[in-house]
């Protein structure tokens, strides 16, 4: 089984290591060992089912190699056109294959973000949404199925699948806008005392979005 999903240590691992706990609802299946200075990775065969659980395990069997990185409110990254743009105007974001193959990941963890649902509601993005939704472009650019014509209709499409087992309400696939504040200040729910406090944030719409 080949083992493909990494946690970042140039990052927050111990934010990245809670929020796919978190994904995979305290499945104690999960673990993480240290690769090298730069990286720690995922082990995953779950011994429960669910939308999380599914797609860590299938991310953890993938033939792609999946970096993510869990950042602060504040910190910059690449907008993907050249320039940078702080993280918590966008959630997170998901890069093409590097180099080297790798598909890095990075999302904020310490932010409260906004999206919207079908009658147009501000409904909370949780920490483990936002990496949830990361993790799904990154799934599909490591599988071969990405919707380069629709990348946020798939993604939003897969991350309500984690939203309805978690009990949020869901996102307006065709809706990819949102910004930062809390929206209905909903949280995923704990699991056996893991689950992590949800930030507060600012308010108010943002330019972006998760992307
Ligand atoms: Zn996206």
């Amino acid at each position: 089984m080949a083992v493909t999903l990494f946690l970042s240590k140039l990052a927050n691992t111990g934010a990245a290591l809670v929020d796919v706990f978190t994904i995979v609802r305290c499945d104690s299946a999960l673990g993480s060992d240290t690769i090298n200075a730069q990286v720690d990775r995922i082990s995953y065969a779950k011994t429960s089912s669910g939308a999380g659980q599914d797609r860590i395990e299938a991310l953890v069997q993938s033939a792609g190699n999946v970096v993510v990185s869990a950042v602060p409110n504040g910190t910059t990254i690449p907008d993907g056109s050249g320039g940078m743009i702080p993280v918590n105007l966008v959630g997170g974001a998901t890069y093409p294959p590097d180099a080297a193959g790798l598909i890095q990941v990075v999302y904020c963890f310490d932010n409260a973000m906004f999206g919207f649902d079908a009658a147009g509601g501000q409904i909370s993005l949780p920490r483990s949404d936002i990496l949830f939704h990361e993790l799904s472009h990154a799934f599909h650019r490591a599988n071969g199925t990405f919707n380069a014509a629709d990348p946020e209709f798939q993604a939003i499409s897969d991350e309500n699948t984690y939203r309805a087992q978690v009990g949020l309400p869901l996102r307006d696939p065709t809706n990819h806008n949102g910004g930062q504040g809390p929206g209905d200040g909903r949280q995923v729910p704990t699991c056996t005392g893991m689950g992590p406090a949800g930030p507060t944030g600012p308010t108010g719409p943002s330019p972006c979005c998760s992307c």
